[in-house]
């Protein structure tokens, strides 16, 4: 292992946790399909069973998994991490292992949609309320805490809202409370920030999208900054948890209480294609911001287009935080705009030739999706306006091909 001294993003996008020795001199960690691994000794499976080391089946660990887990783990500064099957898998396994039936907890309105789905319809069943506030109004987040508040919860760049919580500030108040901050880092990626460096407890991905970056992935992962004090009272449930893992009593619980019981097993070979996406993550997301400021800046000055929502811009209400938080790296590679109505915005669609029409972002290709008759098509409109979704709306993840000729298919597809 290379990791001192502590190298750069970029070189250790490539190079942690690489063990090319316990690889036969391989570039990349081995494929282990086998879903169960032999013990040569009673002992051996005996210990592995009480959590010393070695894998055991399939739906508890992998040692291909195990490699992206110590990456990423290292990429976002924390702990510790599992992967998992898709980035609502890790949602949902750190979401309940931090809930009880009867609790709440407190979250940015502008959510994905399955963790809105999920937080505002699914958790009702099990007697569990989420308040929804604007997350960059931290009186409005701190007001929302009750006593029976478990966490907060926001993204680093809504998706698609764009809006840009302020994680230092959050954490900060979240702790004052004696809460963990969990934030899902999907748009924002360990490229443009660290959440747990700022305050934040836990991060959850879905490395579906940039950190993958091919769109040949499902992925999810849970990092722990392992910082969290979960030895007090209103945390008592996770006394036993504290003792087997101290820092890291919440990751052991997502993972011994739901991640093996759900069964939301990440699959080695997407682990593997993880891997060999993420070795480009710098250098994707260097291409990835550069080329969505320069579609940014072409919108903002067509006269087709109404508005654009991109943070880089500096009429957008988050720029400011952005800038800070992001470190000068960027802004991310995700904006939504808007034409004269809905017809406008599909039909600027059927005239597309270069950008996909799909339902994913974060790919290395540039995808548009018109969310207020795709995604949000069984949402009352009152809510999905809430959303900030709007029917005159499109969300465009900006993809890494020549800015020129991005630029130049919106530009045929806005004056046809
Ligand atoms: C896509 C996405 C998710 C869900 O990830 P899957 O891998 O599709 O399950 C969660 N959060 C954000 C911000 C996303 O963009």
């Amino acid at each position: 292992m290379s990791e001192t001294p502590k190298r750069q993003f970029a070189t250790r996008v490539i190079h942690s946790a690489q063990d090319t020795e316990a690889w036969e001199g391989g570039t990349l960690p081995p494929l282990y399909q086998s879903v169960s691994h032999r013990h040569p000794t009673a002992d051996s499976l005996s210990d592995a069973f009480a959590g010393k080391g070695g894998h055991i089946y399939g739906r508890l660990s992998n040692p291909t998994n195990s490699v992206l887990e110590a990456k990423l783990t290292d990429l976002e500064e924390g702990r510790g991490a599992v992967v998992m099957a898709s980035g609502m898998a890790a949602i949902s396994n750190t979401c309940m292992a931090l809930l009880r039936a009867g609790d709440e907890f407190v979250a940015g309105r502008s959510l994905f949609m399955s963790s809105w789905i999920l937080f505002t319809q699914i958790f009702k069943k099990y007697d569990i309320r989420v308040r929804l506030e604007d997350p960059t109004d931290m009186a409005a987040m701190e007001a929302a805490i009750t006593e029976k508040t478990r966490f907060l919860y926001v993204e680093t760049l809504g998706n698609p809202a764009l809006d840009v919580p302020d994680i230092k500030k959050l954490g900060a108040m979240a702790h004052a409370h004696g809460l963990p901050l969990v934030v899902d880092n999907t748009l924002g990626t360990p490229y443009l920030v660290r959440p747990l460096t700022l305050g934040a407890d836990v991060v959850v991905h879905s490395t579906t999208k940039y950190i993958s970056g091919h769109g040949n992935a499902s992925g999810g992962v849970v990092v722990d900054g392992g910082r969290f004090d979960w030895d007090r009272k209103k945390f008592a449930d996770f006394a036993p948890f504290v003792a087997r893992k101290g820092p890291l009593a919440l990751l052991d619980r997502i993972w011994r209480e739901h991640h093996i019981n759900h069964g939301t097993t990440q699959a080695p070979m997407n682990s593997y294609l993880t891997m060999v996406g993420l070795d480009t993550l710098a250098l994707r997301m260097e291409r990835h911001v550069t080329n969505a400021m320069a579609v940014a800046r072409f919108l903002a000055a067509h006269p087709a287009v109404t508005w654009v929502n991109y943070p880089g811009l500096h009429n957008h209400p988050g720029h400011g935080v952005a800038d800070a938080q992001f470190g000068g790296a960027g802004f991310g590679g995700m904006l939504t705009f808007g034409l004269e109505d809905e017809a406008a915005a599909r039909g600027l669609i059927d005239r597309l030739s270069l950008i996909y029409h799909l339902a994913s972002i974060g790919d290395c290709k540039s995808l548009i999706i018109h969310p207020w008759s795709t995604q949000y098509l069984s949402f009352d409109p009152a809510t999905r306006r809430d959303m900030g979704i709007r029917p005159e709306m499109l969300r465009l993840s900006v993809g890494i091909e020549a800015v020129g000729d991005i630029i130049d298919d919106l530009n045929q597809a806005l004056t046809a």
